[in-house]
């Protein structure tokens, strides 16, 4: 199971709420209900922005830099972790909290939330946390269900507003947040990592951070190298990725399924697979054969 979440657990942020979410919460589907209301009358109001661990998407970032108008190398110096452990399977990054006593949303104000329309998916999503695991090698869709999350001292389940789970989602503008962590679970939920042990080597994971986080970086790389001439890429398309964010990032994804798992997601020009062919022949020559 894997997604991101908001959880003012700091030690282990995926698996201890992922083992608890198993086992311990109602499973919600898009039809059931729950009451919630958070509004700024509210005694808590911006109470909750603090001293959370809020893990971000690709897609989160890529809002979050265009709203402030910054580039995306600037976005994660400035507001994002990138916590790094030796088995960590998949990056994660984590919006950057003030290091006041209170640890405060950067983007927090008086008003609410100063990012609003831009605000990453967990903070969209809460008080709704979502537990999907991959899809299977048949096509079922792996198990995916909705559950309530509810922080210390959030006085929003005490009103009486009424939501169906599928409202909630449409009335926070989840859909196309939804969209692009779909093709981010291809990525993440890899059957790759169906083996316990297996991990990306520190440069792949680099490239995979680059690609997904970092995408005026990714964008120079692809740009100003020889990458490009090795696919076959419809010219459009790439006149879109110079100045379409989202359009690069649909690029990133493909391509990082292509170099880091061998997936046929991009076409290589003819000339590159007889060159790849021959070096490979080559190599034969010099290889001993067992007599
Ligand atoms: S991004 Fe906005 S909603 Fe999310 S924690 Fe910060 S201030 Fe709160
Ligand atoms: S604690 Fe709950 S009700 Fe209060 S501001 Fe945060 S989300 Fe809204």
């Amino acid at each position: 199971m894997s997604d991101s979440e908001r959880s003012s657990d700091h030690k282990d942020i995926r698996g201890e709420l992922e083992q608890k979410v198993l086992e311990e919460y109602p499973r919600l589907g898009p039809s059931d209900s729950f009451e919630f209301s958070c509004h700024p009358g509210i005694k808590c109001f911006n109470k909750c922005c603090g001293d959370v661990n809020i893990v971000l998407t690709p897609y989160d970032v890529l809002r979050m830099k265009q709203r402030l108008g910054m580039t995306s190398t600037e976005f994660l110096e400035k507001h994002a972790l990138l916590p790094v452990s030796k088995d960590m399977k998949t990056p994660m990054v984590l919006l950057r909290m003030n290091e006041d006593q209170d640890k405060t949303c950067q983007f927090l104000t008086e008003k609410g939330c100063g990012i609003y329309t831009d605000r990453p998916w967990p903070c969209r999503m809460y008080p709704l946390g979502l537990a999907a695991q991959r899809d299977t090698a048949d096509g079922w869709r792996g198990e995916r269900f909705y559950f309530l999350l509810q922080e210390t001292g959030c006085m929003g389940f005490d009103e009486q507003k009424k939501w169906k789970v599928s409202e909630w989602l449409e009335n926070q503008g989840l859909d196309e947040y939804d969209e692009w962590g779909e093709a981010f679970k291809e990525l993440t939920l890899h059957k790759f990592f169906d083996d316990e042990d297996a991990v990306l080597a520190p440069e792949k994971m680099h490239m995979l951070v680059t690609a997904c986080y970092d995408l005026d970086k990714f964008r120079e790389v692809v740009f100003e190298s020889t990458m490009l001439e090795r696919f076959e890429i419809d010219e459009d398309f790439l006149d879109e990725m110079r100045c379409d964010d989202e359009v690069l990032l649909r690029f990133a994804y493909l391509w990082l399924r292509f170099s880091l798992f061998g997936e046929k997601t991009m076409k290589v020009k003819p000339h590159v697979v007889e060159a790849f062919k021959s070096s490979v022949d080559k190599k034969k020559l010099f290889t001993k054969e067992p007599v």
